[in-house]
């Protein structure tokens, strides 16, 4: 008994323990949850000023390459802010299983099919505008729902 609960222990802190989606981040052998710094936390309804975080955050190096978590159809453009600043960018991805919203990237294009894993952009420099922020690419489902565990 001791022991099953020693392995179970240990497979929910495993990074092995992961969902369907791809690795988003290049270099990263999962994908790690941004935890909490100064501008806030992470994971999924974190709080923010006005609201609650809709997404997850995914850390990645500002630069690095961001692959797509599904295969789909990049359907739009979607941007986080009204207001331009240098990371004002992302796009919307609608496969069979799943829709999503990824901001923070500079993507390859706004429109058209993309599969599971393949390069979908670059992360914009994200420290120029939270400089000591942990830099990241944000995640969240087309319905607010909670997509950690896909991740
Ligand atoms: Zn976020």
């Amino acid at each position: 008994m001791l022991l099953t609960r020693v392995l179970l222990l240990a497979v929910s802190i495993s990074p092995v323990w992961a969902g369907p989606w791809a690795t988003l981040c290049a270099g990263k052998s999962y994908n790690e949850i941004r935890t909490c710094d100064s501008f806030g936390c992470g994971h999924y309804s974190a709080k923010r000023t006005h609201r609650l975080h809709r997404g997850v955050d995914v850390v990645c190096s500002d630069g690095t390459t961001v692959y797509a978590p599904f295969t789909g159809k990049i359907v739009r453009q979607a941007k986080p802010y009204r207001k331009e600043n240098a990371i004002n960018n992302g796009v919307q991805i609608s496969g069979q299983d799943f829709c999503v919203k990824m901001f923070y990237i500079k993507p390859i294009k706004y429109k058209g099919t993309i599969s599971k894993g393949e390069r979908l952009g670059t992360l914009l420099p994200m420290q120029t505008v939270y400089p000591g922020i942990q830099s990241h690419v944000h995640v969240e489902n087309c319905d607010g729902s909670d997509p950690t565990g896909n991740l």
